[in-house]
């Protein structure tokens, strides 16, 4: 990588840790943390086939997750917890196109759609979206990414969502900036985001969860994506930081090779339904506003 933060562009940095064969780097000036070398198109290709979602069986170049579909009840929990705050901060018109970035399988499109959102996703996998297409019924769910919108999708959205996805895109300046060009005048841009600066972060250090390359290439600071966002005219709405319910073996696949692999028991135990609220206050969802045309004309 060049010296320059992919965030900011600022070019002072501190290294902090190497994990995983990953060096990572804090920005001196936004406070970002970030991977020093990122993945090729090819390589992001192998990680994010079908096994990222499914499949896991102790290699270290594999996906995340290991029964992804099965947690569906937990996730979409989670999610529609999300979407009804939104929706309270937030003038959303009825019938609003809805574009989920990275949509996985199309859960969270599935809880907008009950609200009266058209849902629009696209995904760097396809195997998420094929799911919620031909499960969900969501046929504008397509692999791809914002950079180059499938031709059928609106140009201009009334919202655009990225829960837990910046993170693991290798350029997250661009992600957010074509986000912003996607977005209707007085449109919101949501999304869900790891604080490096919280607590939890803080003191776990190169241990915390959110430091897991290559899932992970960067964990934007809440001041760097202000930074883009207000540099684009966006304003901020609201933030807040929600629990999440997980499942138990999900929580123990956060723990490490040893916790995967005895979590691969669990989902197929009794366990695997049993919930657990997990309060860690390290992600923080976030609602911005594109300024409305001639909004201070009057
Ligand atoms: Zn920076």
């Amino acid at each position: 990588m060049t010296d320059k933060c992919r965030i900011c562009g600022a070019t002072g940095h501190t290294p902090l840790w190497t994990v995983s064969g990953f060096d990572w780097v804090k920005c001196l000036s936004c406070g970002s943390l970030q991977t020093t070398k990122i993945y090729t198109q090819n390589e992001l290709g192998r990680y994010y086939a079908s096994d990222y979602y499914e499949g896991y069986t102790g290699r270290q170049d594999q996906g995340a997750y290991i029964d992804y579909i099965g947690q569906k009840a937990f996730i979409q929990g989670n999610l529609a917890r999300r979407v009804r705050w939104i929706l309270g901060q937030t003038e959303i018109p009825r019938e609003a196109d809805w574009l989920d970035v990275g949509c996985a399988a199309g859960f969270l499109l599935e809880v907008v759609r009950e609200y009266g959102c058209r849902p629009w996703g696209i995904d760097y996998s396809d195997y998420g979206p094929r799911y919620a297409r031909t499960s969900l019924a969501i046929s504008g769910a397509r692999q791809g990414v914002i950079e180059a919108l499938p031709s059928d999708f609106p140009r201009h959205c009334d919202v655009i969502s990225a829960i837990d996805v910046i993170e693991h895109v290798t350029d997250q300046h661009s992600m957010l900036t074509h986000c912003v060009q996607h977005l209707k005048a007085g449109g919101y841009l949501v999304g869900e985001t790891f604080d490096p600066a919280s607590l939890f972060a803080r003191l776990t250090g190169p241990r915390w969860h959110a430091i897991d390359p290559p899932n992970h290439f960067a964990i934007l600071s809440l001041r760097g994506i202000d930074t883009i966002l207000r540099s684009h005219g966006l304003t901020k709405v609201g933030a807040i930081r929600l629990p999440r319910r997980l499942s138990l073996p999900a929580i123990t696949t956060k723990f490490g090779v040893i916790g995967r692999n005895l979590s691969v028991g669990l989902y197929s135990s009794r366990l695997a339904s049993v919930g657990v609220p997990v309060w860690l206050g390290d992600v923080v969802l976030w609602i911005y506003r594109k300024e409305i045309d001639n909004h201070r004309a009057t």
